[in-house]
């Protein structure tokens, strides 16, 4: 099968034909039909990850069709599925108490295990594993990828959002745009910000309440203003220390902070601690979303109870990838490429 192969950090990644992948028992082999191009692959692609490595083939936000099913699998050959990008095993603590995305035992493709970069993918745990609704296409399927995963469960199975709360989101990248989507569908009010006017302005055109350019002056201090006291709910959508402690400091009394943003380095940062105690606030951290949701997020985006077309920007060719991976040495554009033909 043909694959983008990671040869050299920061250098394009190598067209190759590569073996098929094994099915594994337990599993399923797709044909690929899509795969979002994600930040994540970026920090691989830099050497920023430790499973990324020469002869890696990246890809974790992706759909297919089942071409082999393992003896054991869920699925037959013919299903189109979508996978979450963490295939927990099931059988764990966490997998039996609903933490799926916990889970120890967990797979990643793309992250230690061949990634959707490719033809096909060997999806092991396919109980993870998802229909593809009719009405989706697969671009949009592999668009919704980590982000929109993640920042819903980051709104409603930590933060508990609730209608009318202010939710600040600090960052309008992925996440921050489909936690603006989704909280809005929640009925929400919201206040982005970032340090770049014409994402602030598009987050705006999305139906963003109000929008702060950090660069301005204090971030914290201009949403006590424009929510009247603080927002309730908070979001940090890029793991550093800087747009952590704005996201603490810029909610009010019981406020909620979710850190939906990998932090970065070592992970060490000071935090306005006092802040967190004086005005008593929670601090929710929070990784993907369990597989289980999955089902009733497509079921309102296939409903047209929220719109996440702005999520993908563009489809492109396996060849197109190392562009889009390249592009994110600078500020990007909003929404996300996806790979949708992988024969040339
Ligand atoms: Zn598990
Ligand atoms: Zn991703």
């Amino acid at each position: 099968m043909r694959a983008a192969v990671v040869r050299e950090f920061r250098e394009d990644l190598s067209i190759e034909t590569v073996d098929d992948p094994a099915c594994p028992e337990n599993g399923v082999v797709l044909e690929v039909a899509a795969c979002g191009v994600c930040r994540s692959d970026y920090h691989g692609w830099v050497g920023g990850h430790p499973k990324v490595v020469n002869g890696s083939v990246m890809g974790h936000e992706y759909c297919g069709t089942v071409v082999e099913a393992g003896k054991n699998a869920k699925y037959k050959v013919g299903d189109r599925l979508i996978a979450p990008f963490i295939l927990a095993c099931g059988d764990c603590p966490e997998c039996r108490t609903g933490v799926s995305n916990a889970c120890e035992k967990s797979i990643v493709p793309g992250f230690g295990a061949p990634g959707a970069y490719a033809e096909y993918v060997a999806v092991p745990f396919d109980h993870n594993l998802v229909f593809l609704p009719e009405s989706m296409s697969p671009a949009m399927a592999a668009g919704l990828g980590c982000r929109v995963t993640t920042a819903w469960h980051a709104l409603t199975d930590r933060a508990n959002v609730r209608g009318g709360e202010w939710v600040a989101i600090h960052g309008t990248g992925g996440i921050g745009l489909a936690s603006l989507l989704l909280a809005k569908m929640l009925g929400a009010q919201v206040v982005v910000v970032d340090i770049v006017d014409e994402k602030l302005e598009h987050a705006r055109s999305l139906g963003a309440d109000a929008a702060v350019n950090a660069a301005d002056g204090d971030p914290a201090a201009a949403i006590h203003d424009i929510t009247g006291g603080g927002a309730q709910v908070s979001i940090e959508a890029l793991g550093i220390e800087a747009t952590t402690n704005a996201s603490v400091e810029c909610l009010g009394t019981l406020g909620r902070h979710v850190h939906v943003g990998m932090p970065s380095g070592s992970g060490q940062m000071q935090i306005n601690m006092r802040a967190i105690y004086s005005k008593q606030l929670s601090f929710f951290g929070t990784r993907g979303m369990p597989s289980w949701k999955y089902p009733s997020l497509l079921g309102m985006i296939e409903r047209g109870a929220v719109d996440l077309t702005p999520m993908v920007a563009r489809e492109v060719a396996l060849t197109g990838a190392s562009a889009e991976l390249r592009a994110m040495n600078g500020p990007t554009p909003p929404g996300t490429a996806v790979i949708t033909d992988f024969t040339s």
